[in-house]
C-alpha cells in the first residue's frame, strides 16, 4: 500500500496537542511524518489540537511551533508559505464538530451517557490499558431521549460500538491490525459533558475535513485508529491510511510522556544537541 498515493495527492499532518513541551517520542513522529510528506511530494497541514481548555495552554502552542523548526520541520499550510489555509486550532473549529455530533445522534450512532465517574469507577469492569478510556460497562447504553438534545452540553456522549465485530485495517509501518469492539475497547466518548468534543471525534472531523490521505501517529493509538474507523463509517466517510510510529522509552523501559522534561526537545536542544540528532533518536 505505500506509495500508493500519486505525487500532489498525498496530504498529511502534524497534530501536537500543547499541552506540554514536546519531547523525543513526538520528534520521531512528527520527524517521520514530515519526510514521508516529502517523499509522496505532497502537503503536510499543522493542526494544534488545543481543545481542551483546562490543559492548553498558549504558551505551549508558540513552544511547539519554535521546536519544530528548530527540527527543520516544515508545514505548507499556514501564514509562514503564503498559503490559504492554517495552521489550523480546534479550537475555532466547533461547527464542525457539532455538525458531526448531531449526524451521529441523528442516525442513533450515539447515546447520552450520565454516569459519574465514580459510578464508572465502582463498575466491575477493568481499563484494558494503563492510560486507554477503560471500557464502559453499558448502564446508558439503552437510553432513549438522543432525539431531545439539540445540542450537547451537559451529559457525555458515546458511541455504540459494534459487539463482537473486529475492526482491521493494515497499518502501513506494522501491517495487519485487528481488535475486537467491546472486548478491546467498548462505548467511547465523542462529546465531553463540559461540552468539549472528545478528541476521537474532532481527529476524525478534521482529518476528513483536511482531506488527509496518511495519518502517522504514535503506536499508543493504535486502538484510537480502530475506534475512528469505526466512526468513518458511522459518518459516511473516507478513511486515510496510517502509519503507528514505534515508540520511544526512558532509560528504565517507560513510554515518554510530557513530564519527562529531560527528554523534551527544549531541554535536549539547550544542552547542545543538534536537531539531527534528536530527529534520529
Ligand atoms: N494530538 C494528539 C497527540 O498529541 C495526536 C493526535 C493524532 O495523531 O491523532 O497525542
Amino acid at each position: 500500500m505505500d506509495g500508493m498515493a500519486t505525487p500532489n495527492t498525498y496530504r498529511g499532518r502534524l497534530a501536537p496537542s500543547p499541552t506540554g513541551l514536546l519531547h523525543l517520542g513526538h520528534a520521531r513522529t512528527f520527524w517521520i511524518a514530515a519526510q514521508r510528506a516529502v517523499r509522496h511530494g505532497g502537503t503536510l497541514v499543522l493542526r494544534n489540537e488545543d481543545l481542551d481548555p483546562q490543559r492548553s495552554k498558549a504558551e505551549f502552542v508558540e513552544a511547539m511551533l519554535e521546536d519544530l523548526r528548530w527540527l527543520g520541520i516544515r508545514w505548507q499550510e499556514g501564514p509562514d508559505c503564503g498559503g490559504p489555509h492554517g495552521p489550523y486550532s480546534q479550537s475555532e473549529r466547533r461547527e464542525f464538530y457539532l455538525s458531526a455530533w448531531r449526524s451521529l445522534k441523528d442516525q442513533g450512532f450515539i447515546y447520552p451517557c450520565t454516569c459519574s465517574r465514580k459510578d464508572l469507577a465502582q463498575a466491575a469492569s477493568a481499563p484494558n490499558d494503563t492510560d486507554d478510556e477503560p471500557l464502559y460497562p453499558g448502564r446508558c447504553r439503552s437510553r432513549t431521549g438522543a432525539a431531545r438534545f439539540s445540542a450537547p452540553a451537559g451529559v457525555n456522549w458515546r458511541f455504540r460500538v459494534p459487539d463482537g465485530e473486529a475492526v482491521s485495517f493494515t497499518d502501513l509501518h506494522l501491517g495487519p491490525q485487528s481488535f475486537v469492539a467491546g472486548r478491546d475497547f467498548g462505548d467511547f466518548v465523542v462529546w465531553r459533558r463540559d461540552d468539549v468534543p472528545a478528541y476521537q471525534l474532532a481527529v476524525v472531523v478534521d482529518d476528513a475535513e483536511m482531506r488527509i490521505t496518511e495519518v502517522v501517529r504514535g503506536v499508543d493509538l493504535l486502538k484510537s485508529t480502530a475506534r475512528q474507523l469505526l466512526l468513518y463509517r458511522a459518518l459516511g466517510w473516507t478513511s486515510p491510511g496510517c502509519y503507528h510510529c514505534d515508540l520511544v522509552v526512558d532509560d528504565s523501559g517507560v513510554r515518554l510522556a510530557k513530564r519527562h522534561d529531560a527528554l523534551s526537545i527544549r531541554h535536549l536542544r539547550e544542552a547542545g544537541r543538534t536537531a539531527e540528532s534528536v530527529r534520529g533518536q
